[in-house]
């Protein structure tokens, strides 16, 4: 039975308080033209679930007190932001495991950036939701990979399926903009496609099916069960009509509207990458910042003062790579996805 869920307006985003032309300081942009206007932001490499492709059973977590403080991401994120960065997208790991995730939240909820949005598991989240409306964070995405209680529950090892769709629901009726992530592989969850479909039209909630990408030590014996989006989509073909819709030039998906309503993004990150149009950085919990998903290569923000600033971005800039790297051995959760 597809649950249902209201479509409500979406929640306006945060005044822009200050724009990149007003400010003196050198924008955000790599050696081959490339503006960077969107920035990662990870509260831990910690998370309660293991889902079966980014995390080994047994995980050794980075200790807290080795984490960037709230103090820190705010004068960190401050810097980004007085640069160009306009929107931060909080993650991890799983951000709401964080013991100083309101703390952390707040500070960033004060920098005036375009927009502050989340993604999350959803396991803890519902409990944040007034919170977070109301320090103007507009856009949760959640990740659910199957919408069969017990593959979901199989594919995280540790998450409640019925916890995370309650959520979702709470978060969509509650004015966010949400959108559900899901993974595809080849004989886990590829036959949920226009089940995923019908949810979406169903609830006005856009699923984007994202392919697996080979990142982390999962890769190596993984990475057969690889589902391209051409892949997906020709599966979704025979079950629903599909019209592509505009997205932002730096939009990491392709979306298309279904006849019955449903919205459907692709990201593609292996098949078609977008790396020319790429505008996005990374901070890590503990600080360092990087230029690529792909690359392990970063320079770190802790301790930078703000004159120190100029130098040590130009250097990250310089680190972008120009063209998609085969892949990385760190995990999604230690980088952030
Ligand atoms: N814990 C939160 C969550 O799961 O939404 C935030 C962090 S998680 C690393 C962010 C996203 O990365 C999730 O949607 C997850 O499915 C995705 N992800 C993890 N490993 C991936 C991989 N190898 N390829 C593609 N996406 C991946
Ligand atoms: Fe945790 Fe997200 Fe990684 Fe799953 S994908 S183990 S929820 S960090």
């Amino acid at each position: 039975m597809v649950p249902m869920i209201a479509r409500t307006p979406e929640i306006p985003v945060l005044p822009r308080a200050r724009l990149q032309s007003d400010s003196l300081v050198k924008p955000l942009v790599d050696p081959s033209g490339r503006v960077m206007r969107k920035l990662r932001v990870s509260l831990t490499d910690a998370c309660q679930y293991r889902c079966f492709y980014c995390m080994p059973e047994n995980p050794v977590f980075t200790r807290n007190a080795e984490l960037l403080s709230p103090s820190e991401y705010g004068a960190i994120c401050s810097e980004l932001v007085s640069r160009g960065i306009e929107e931060l997208r909080v993650t991890g790991g799983e951000p709401t495991v964080r013991p100083e995730f309101r703390e952390i939240m707040t500070v960033l909820s004060r920098i005036p950036a375009q927009r502050l949005s989340l993604t999350s598991n959803g396991q803890l989240l519902a409990r944040h939701l007034d919170f977070l409306r109301d320090l103007g964070c507009t856009h949760l995405n959640i990740s659910l990979d199957s919408l069969d209680a017990g593959r979901f529950e199989r594919i995280t090892r540790g998450g409640d399926f019925h916890t995370v769709m309650a959520c979702i629901e709470q978060a969509a009726t509650s004015g966010f903009t949400v959108k559900v992530n899901a993974i595809v592989f080849r004989g886990i969850n590829d036959d949920e496609l226009p089940d995923f479909a019908r949810w979406s039209a169903a609830s006005g909630v856009e699923v984007r099916f994202l392919e697996y990408m080979k990142i982390g030590p999962e890769h190596a014996t993984t990475f057969d069960r690889f589902v391209s989006a051409d892949e997906m989509i020709a599966s979704l073909e025979p079950h629903v009509g599909m019209n592509a819709v505009a997205v932002p030039h730096d939009s990491t998906s392709f979306v298309f509207e279904t006849s019955a309503g449903a919205r459907l993004g692709f990201i593609a990150s292996e098949s078609k990458p977008f790396c020319g149009a790429c505008s996005r950085l990374r901070l890590s919990a503990t600080g360092t910042l990087r230029s690529c998903l792909m690359s392990e290569r970063g320079v770190s923000l802790r301790n930078v003062s703000s004159s120190g600033y100029g130098d040590v971005l130009d250097r990250v800039m310089a680190m972008k790579p120009t063209g998609r790297l085969d892949h990385v051995d760190q995990a999604m959760h230690e980088i952030g996805g």
